[in-house]
């Protein structure tokens, strides 16, 4: 038994060939990042303390928000953590109402932690793809005056849209001055501009989207005031953001164990996000990169899930609809790709036959034209020049279908 086990855990592993990712998180790192990973602090040596400190301030600057009135909270865990976490902090408990701007998969989180949390709960449906209709928005706003939240996602990862999350954050103070807003900025922070104030009272990101850090933690970017006082409000003791703000408070550390490799990649990340010219340098790369997926795709025949014109395209993921060419075999266009090294992203909306290229990551723009180019491959293994060459009836054999 034990020469088995220490056959299987090698202390020296081997490293698996690398995988090219083309996945919105987790997601490809750099290789700087990765060796940050490679010391271990203990939790309060200096080095890491001054790292916590360093990528507190610098999220506060990419937020560009006022540093004693916003604070930058991080949180053990997935970024739906942070979402939790926030949610229960900043919804009261007795007689909390969430007014929750559905527009897809990602604000179906937010409504089933609410649910779990027995908080009072308000929709407003958006069909998926969709431009939220203000007007009626406005409406919903006006016809309930006990909202106390509103939550709502900025970028849907699930589509790649983008919502007008000033013009949002505006409806509601003027309808609704004293409710809290809370915005799923997951996918979008660090990568979309966002006028962070304008938006929201509190917004939540994580450590392995636009930033390029492993997983490990959430981070919620909020107004102080808005936090401190919701002293005693959630029901969890661990996630609970107002005892984890007062702990950075205290003495710059986490309550319990942070996940220090995780941090100490992310300080990496964020000096590495800097460099390439901060959130302008992430928002040119994202564009360059999403703009050649676009034009590679369109020209093999795929149609695009949302129009790439609109402001509301986001450049972050590029969701293409599933073709209905008869010769398509989506599984075997995904395996085609894995074998060569690359990794997309199947997973799709809940409405519509979809799947993605992941934009955001450590992945080069030569990267994403050989994903691209590996796609006519994958194309060609099946038959397929051109989605829309439809092959004439009797040429494609059904009988064995
Ligand atoms: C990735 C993502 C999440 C979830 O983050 P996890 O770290 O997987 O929990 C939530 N919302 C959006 C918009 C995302 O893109």
């Amino acid at each position: 038994m034990f020469a088995l086990h220490c056959k299987t855990l090698n202390s020296t592993p081997s490293m698996p060939a690398p995988q090219i990712l083309f996945t919105p998180g987790p997601l490809m790192t750099s290789e700087g990042v990765r060796k940050a990973m490679m010391v271990d602090y203990a939790s309060r040596d200096g080095t890491f303390l001054r790292a916590v400190k360093e990528i507190r301030r610098t999220l506060l600057d990419v937020a560009a928000v006022d540093h004693n009135e916003w604070a930058a909270i991080l949180l053990q865990g997935a970024g739906t953590m942070g979402i939790e976490a926030t949610i229960n902090t900043l919804t009261p408990q007795v007689n909390g109402k969430y007014l929750l701007i559905n527009t897809g998969k990602y604000s179906e989180r937010q409504r089933a932690i609410v649910k779990h949390l027995k908080r009072g709960l308000v929709e407003f449906t958006v069909g998926e793809g969709e431009e939220i209709d203000i007007a009626k928005l406005e409406e919903l706003l006006k016809a309930h005056p006990d909202i106390t939240n509103v939550g709502y996602v900025f970028h849907e990862t699930s589509t790649g849209m983008i919502y007008p999350a000033e013009t949002i954050g505006a409806l509601v103070r003027r309808y609704l001055p004293n409710v809290v807003i809370i915005v799923d900025a997951i996918s979008g922070f660090g990568g979309i501009p966002l006028r962070v104030p304008d938006a929201c009272d509190a917004l939540i990101t994580s450590s392995n989207k636009c930033f390029h850090g492993v997983p490990g933690f959430s981070v919620v970017l909020a107004k102080r005031s808005v936090v401190e006082a919701k002293k005693g409000n959630s029901t969890c003791l661990t996630m609970d953001l107002q005892r984890q703000l007062a702990g950075f408070d205290k003495n710059g550390q986490f309550v319990v164990t942070p996940p220090v490799h995780a941090l100490m990649a992310f300080h990496q990340a964020l000096k590495e996000f800097q460099e390439e010219g901060g959130l302008e340098g992430r928002v040119r790369q994202y564009k360059q990169k999403a703009d050649i997926v676009v034009v590679a795709a369109k020209a093999m025949g795929f149609e695009l899930f949302l129009h790439e014109y609109k402001p509301s395209f986001g450049n972050i993921v590029v969701a293409l609809k599933m073709p209905v060419h008869p010769l398509w075999n989506f599984k075997k266009f995904y395996t085609f790709l894995n074998e060569r090294g690359f990794v997309i992203y199947p997973g799709k909306a809940s409405h519509a036959e979809t799947f993605r290229f992941g934009i955001i990551g450590a992945t080069t723009a030569q990267n994403v034209r050989d994903v691209m180019e590996a796609s006519r491959e994958a194309l060609a293994s099946m038959g397929i020049t051109n989605l829309k060459d439809l092959p004439a009836p009797n040429s494609v054999d059904t009988s064995s279908s």
